[in-house]
């Protein structure tokens, strides 16, 4: 005869920020236990992000998740944290002639979303960030708005919060086998069984892996491994003032890190969901481009990491009931968005697994549950 494992109304599997986020929702509606299988919250893909907020960056549904996020960074819940949040930063992203048009579209694309963001000439660009060898591009757009997030903080305000209402985190806590029968879903881990009617995947770069293992078909997630480093900047050069700076194909970025300069080669390598570590190949590509691309020199990298950024096959959000069995809510496929998105992605996930509509902070917007639905994703 099977234990029976301790009760819940929701199972969360993984305590990233996409989990955490989804626990400090969840948490007003029910009991949560939030399962997490390394020893500490944050462990993968949250705390090797470059914790910015840019509303013009990445696809649709995730750049209005971000827009609706931004609102609570900029005044947290009393409670929620006792840092700041979100740090003034800006974006600026450079197009080169046959770029223009898209750069133009995408501008007035934010501003019907009342994303203040402007088009400035590449010599206005090369005030800004002076190091960059603009004779490469002809338009700019700046992105006033942008801010560097404290990633940190934001995953521990949403556990904290949760714990408050009750939530559990459970470190060390590989949800290994997952079943469901007679309408609840029953989750082993090492130590113990838990039991709720509702299970959230949001296990990142192991999504499919969850999927599977919950007995329902993977739908095509892809971890693509993406490695930054810091290096000084260049004497006489303030760097703190500058914009983060990305080419609009998005082939670099570089932004300053306290007094230092971050810059990605923006890789996209397939990989399978593990401990990402930087390969020396993606180290030596990062330090030739911004060595090409800016009239900086990188002596020595002073520190190098790699994450999994996972992807659907559109690149757009996967939030929402399960096609084959809607008890199951996925919270996935947050590629470079995952950080800057959680709040609202972490409410939209929340109301969906209760059965209620987009939260009308966020639908206003323009997100629609079909956007974001598991059901456009075909089953393998
Ligand atoms: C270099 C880089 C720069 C980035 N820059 C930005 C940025 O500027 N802004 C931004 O918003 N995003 C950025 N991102 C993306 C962002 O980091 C991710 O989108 C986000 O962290 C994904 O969060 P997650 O919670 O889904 O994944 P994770 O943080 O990886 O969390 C998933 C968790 O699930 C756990 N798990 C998996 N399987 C199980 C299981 N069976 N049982 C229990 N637990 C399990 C894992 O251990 C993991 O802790 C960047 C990423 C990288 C790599």
């Amino acid at each position: 005869m099977a234990v029976m494992g301790r009760s819940f109304d929701f199972i969360v599997v993984g305590a990233g920020i996409a989990g955490a986020s989804a626990a400090f929702a969840l948490s007003r509606h029910g009991r949560v236990a939030l399962l997490e299988m390394e020893s500490q919250p944050g462990f993968h893909s949250t705390s090797r992000s470059a914790a910015v907020l840019s509303c013009a960056y990445g696809p649709r549904s995730w750049q209005i998740l971000s827009v609706a996020s931004a609102i609570f960074y900029a005044e947290p819940r009393e409670g929620f944290t006792d840092v700041v949040l979100a740090r003034p930063l800006g974006a600026l992203y450079l197009a080169a002639s046959h770029e223009e048009q898209g750069l133009k579209a995408q501008a007035a694309d934010l501003a019907v979303r009342g994303v203040a963001c402007e088009l400035v000439s590449a010599e206005t660009a090369r005030r800004m960030v002076p190091v960059v060898h603009m004779e490469k591009f002809t338009l700019g757009l700046h992105e006033p708005g942008c801010v560097d997030l404290d990633a940190n903080a934001l995953l521990h305000g949403y556990l904290r919060q949760a714990r408050r209402n009750g939530a559990e985190t459970l470190v060390n806590a590989e949800a290994a086998v997952i079943t469901r029968s007679c309408g609840v879903w029953r989750v082993a881990t090492r130590r113990e069984a838990l039991e709720a009617p509702i299970l959230v995947n949001a296990a990142g770069a192991w999504a499919d892996e969850i999927t599977a293992r919950a007995g329902l078909p993977r739908r095509g997630l892809r971890p693509l491994r993406r490695t930054a480093i810091t290096f000084a900047p260049p004497a006489g050069h303030d760097v703190r003032k500058w914009p983060m700076t990305f080419d609009i194909g998005e082939t670099w970025y570089f932004k300053p890190e306290g007094a230092d300069i971050m810059v990605s080669p923006a890789d996209l390598v397939p990989t399978e969901p593990c401990d990402a570590q930087p390969d020396a190949y993606d180290v030596a590509v990062a330090i030739d481009r911004i060595e090409s691309v800016t009239s900086m020199k990188v002596d020595r990298p002073k520190s190098r990491w790699a994450g999994l950024r996972t992807f659907a096959p559109d690149h757009e959000a996967v939030i929402g009931p399960d096609p084959e069995e809607p008890s199951f809510i996925w919270y996935a496929g947050q590629g470079g968005n995952g950080v800057m998105a959680s709040q609202a992605a972490g409410e939209v996930c929340a109301a969906l697994a209760i059965g209620e509509d987009i939260p009308q902070t966020v639908a206003r917007f323009g997100l629609t549950t079909d956007m974001i639905s598991p059901c456009r994703l075909r089953p393998l």
